[in-house]
């Protein structure tokens, strides 16, 4: 196929690893920034662009720090979590797994309560106003230690808004060892939720095998390092144990060093059901739309089977297993339809 934008355009996607304060558009940023005008973020779109033109990593952060810094209120994190909902809404995506971090708006002093009921609201909002489905994740920020993994699972398990399916752990991976999350891990697993941490992003294959041992994960947050490990490739394929890929983030990470040597054909080859997703999008320069677009060139793919990709993150979703059946249907008769379209 020539340019699949289009087709991808109009294809109802589910999103698995998407981060909340990381989806806030330079439009949602400069909306943040105009209730908060101490703040150094712009408040122009146009110069705020130019702001989120990362140097490495480190700016990376920081910027991304500077994004939290502007939720501070119920309302900030109301409007946040719905206009996101309203971004996702313009590429087709009708379902979602946002993962939250309500420690890193707790510990600014945003009353657990209102921090709760006001993802819960725009969740509601966006699903009766936008046709888009949220569900939560509530990670761990891993460089803030242990007594953060405490303060979420206490969180998660306290509070358990109604949205709210599984548990993670993100941050830096290196020197933040997952084992030492299992008790927390365990908690939030006999509460009912689903182990997603991310791992093999920035380390090796081990980290995988950890995630799974330990921590008993239940898909991969990234694992591009597996397809080192040919063994680790045969038991995420063997048990159904997703990936979630991001393609762009990883390069804007320097976790792989260009798309074209990105291992996504190779985790693919081995059988192991391989998920798209976009990380943190507008920081990251792309979205969902864009990573698929960039998946089908890498896989070579005609809509068919990047409508495959697209059930992919449906399966690998805990989506309900009528609500599966429905997006999985919807999915189809869009490809049919648009294939069976005069001129094609
Ligand atoms: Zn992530």
């Amino acid at each position: 196929m020539t340019d699949p934008h289009p087709f991808i355009a109009g294809l109802p996607k589910a999103e698995l690893h998407v981060h909340h304060v990381g989806s806030a558009s330079p439009r949602i940023v400069a909306e943040l920034a105009a209730r908060h005008p101490d703040s150094e973020v712009p408040t122009d779109p146009e110069a705020l662009a130019d702001y989120f033109t990362f140097t490495d990593f480190a700016h990376f952060i920081e910027v991304y720090l500077s994004v939290v810094d502007l939720v501070r209120t119920p309302e900030d994190v109301r409007l946040l979590t719905f206009e996101v909902a309203r971004d996702m809404a313009r590429q087709n995506i009708r379902y979602a797994e946002l993962t939250v971090t309500p420690y890193s708006s707790t510990r600014r002093g945003i009353p657990e309560a209102g921090f709760m009921e006001a993802i819960e609201d725009a969740r509601k909002a966006a699903e009766a106003e936008l046709g888009v489905v949220l569900r939560w994740c509530f990670d761990i920020p891993g460089e803030a230690g242990l007594r953060s993994a405490e303060e979420t699972v206490r969180l998660a398990v306290e509070h358990r808004p109604e949205g709210l399916v599984s548990f993670g752990l993100g941050g830096p991976e290196i020197g933040v060892d997952r084992p030492q999350f299992k008790p927390y891990f365990d908690r939030a697993i006999a509460a009912g939720l689903h182990s997603v941490p991310h791992a093999g992003e920035t380390t090796g294959p081990q980290t995988v095998w950890d995630a799974l041992t330990a921590l008993r994960a239940e898909r991969i947050g990234h694992g591009t390092s597996s397809v080192r490990d040919p063994k680790l490739l045969e038991h995420l394929a063997e048990h159904r144990i997703a990936l979630e890929v991001c393609p762009t983030s990883n390069i804007a990470t320097r976790a792989v060093a260009d798309i074209e040597q990105h291992p996504i054909r190779e985790m693919v080859e081995a059988g192991v059901l391989v998920t798209v997703n976009s990380d943190d999008p507008p920081m990251f320069g792309t979205d969902l739309n864009n990573e698929y677009a960039v998946a089908a060139r890498l896989l070579e793919l005609d809509e068919r089977g990047i409508a495959d990709l697209a059930k992919n993150a449906v399966e690998a979703s805990f989506l309900d297993p009528a609500g599966k059946r429905k997006l999985a249907e919807e999915i189809d008769t869009y490809t049919t339809n648009w294939l069976r379209a005069p001129g094609r």
